[in-house]
């Protein structure tokens, strides 16, 4: 078995940069998406320096980086007042001191970006409509819908937040739902008011929700996020305090998207024989701290680190779930917690604001850098 491909289920971003660090070490993998395509759907993502940091890693931010966009500053602003309650600049100093830019994208072109350097390399074979219907995981071998089986030496599940393999490894219900709703919406940029910075990532907060948007797709369009406390009452009602440059971007006439927000509660345990969970399989979370896809490209450089150091596959699923859990548990963890202080009322909105405010942009850096300072092993 030892030169049978390694199986890899789902071809997102976690599947597609599993293959690549396993070809990064010269294995062979064969990834296998129950979609007809390999696409994302959804709109927008934010790449911070560690999610860059991987990609180059993994090769593939050459074919990632033409179709980035380059903010010129973060905006941190208060959803009722319109006030800015924080400001920080993502030029050369902020490059400089995390070694790697802040980046936002839109999903498809970070998966196009993956999907071109895996069909560059050998060794990735790629196969879509091949949904996996069931798992051996004393075999480690997987029958599809259709019927085919496959064996391999090893099974890498990155199969998302619904995870079938997760659930025969943990017996787990897949899926925690906060109670939040996200309304997701993509409007051209030509149609977004002069009000609006569209040079700036913006997170607005408001009672009971908050807004983030930002161009995608080299500036031909502008993502829009919406999360809602209550799923049952209506975006127009959840931000009708909203100021009106807020106003102006929640009226934009698009096709909103609903999506449940979900995560997973941190659990140590991703592996079991020659099977192992990673991306949102193992350690979905919250989008609030826009971490969920960076933490699956980590993933990716952090296993195929592992298993050239480990002879042995098991030890190298058990190391690698070991290495990662901490980390992948304080961003789960951090991002329930962001809901919360971006969501509050009252006084606790002018306190929080009133910290915002008072907060320099060196403690920003500060704060963030336990996230932004990863670095792949060898670097
Ligand atoms: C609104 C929102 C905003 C976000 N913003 C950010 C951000 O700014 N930055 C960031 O880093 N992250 C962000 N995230 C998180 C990020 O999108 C996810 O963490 C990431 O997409 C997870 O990738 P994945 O490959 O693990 O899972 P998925 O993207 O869910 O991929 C799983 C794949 O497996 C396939 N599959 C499932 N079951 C089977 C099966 N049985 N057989 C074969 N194939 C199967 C699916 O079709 C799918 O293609 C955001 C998430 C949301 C919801």
């Amino acid at each position: 078995m030892a030169d049978s491909p390694f199986l890899i289920v789902g071809g997102g971003i976690a599947g597609l940069s599993a293959g690549l660090g396993l070809a990064r070490i010269g294995k062979s993998a064969h990834v296998l998406e129950k979609a007809p395509h390999f696409e994302e759907v959804g709109a927008g993502l934010q790449l911070g320096p560690n999610a860059v940091r991987a990609l180059q890693y993994l090769g593939a931010w050459d074919a990632v980086a033409p179709h980035c966009v380059s903010p010129a500053e973060i905006q941190v602003r208060d959803g009722l007042s319109g006030n800015i309650l924080q400001r920080i600049r993502l030029g050369a100093e902020f490059e400089n001191r995390f070694g790697a830019p802040y980046r936002v994208a839109h999903r498809a072109d970070l998966l196009n970006g993956l999907l071109e350097s895996a069909r560059s390399r050998p060794g990735i074979e790629l196969q879509n409509n091949a949904e996996v219907a069931d798992i051996s995981i004393t075999d480690t071998a997987l029958t599809l819908k259709s019927g085919g089986t496959h064996a391999g030496q090893a099974i890498i599940a990155a199969d998302g937040v619904h995870s079938m393999i997760r659930s025969r490894l943990m017996g787990q219900p897949p899926g925690n739902p906060i109670g939040h709703m996200l309304h997701r919406g993509l409007a051209p940029i030509t149609s977004i008011p002069a009000s609006v910075n569209v040079d700036a990532v913006t997170l607005w907060l408001c009672p009971g929700g908050h807004v983030v948007h930002y161009a995608v797709s080299n500036w031909r369009h502008f993502n829009i996020v919406a999360a809602v406390e209550h799923p049952e009452i209506s975006l127009w009602t959840a931000f009708q305090g909203a100021c009106q440059s807020l106003a102006d971007i929640l009226e934009q006439k698009i096709k909103w998207t609903k999506w449940p927000a979900l995560d997973l509660a941190p659990a140590p345990i991703w592996s079991k024989n020659c099977t192992v969970l990673v991306g949102d399989a193992a350690h979905a979370t919250l989008p609030y701290l826009a971490q969920g896809a960076a933490m699956a490209l980590e993933d990716a450089c952090v296993l195929s680190n592992t298993i050239q150091r480990t002879n042995e596959l098991e030890s190298a699923f058990r190391n690698f779930a070991e290495s990662r859990f901490k980390r992948t548990g304080a961003i789960q963890k951090r991002s329930r917690q962001l809901g919360r202080i971006y969501h509050v009322a009252g006084v606790l909105r002018q306190a929080r604001n009133a910290v915002l405010n008072a907060t320099p942009k060196r403690s920003f850096t500060k704060q963030m850098s336990w996230i932004y300072d990863w670095q792949p092993e060898g670097k």
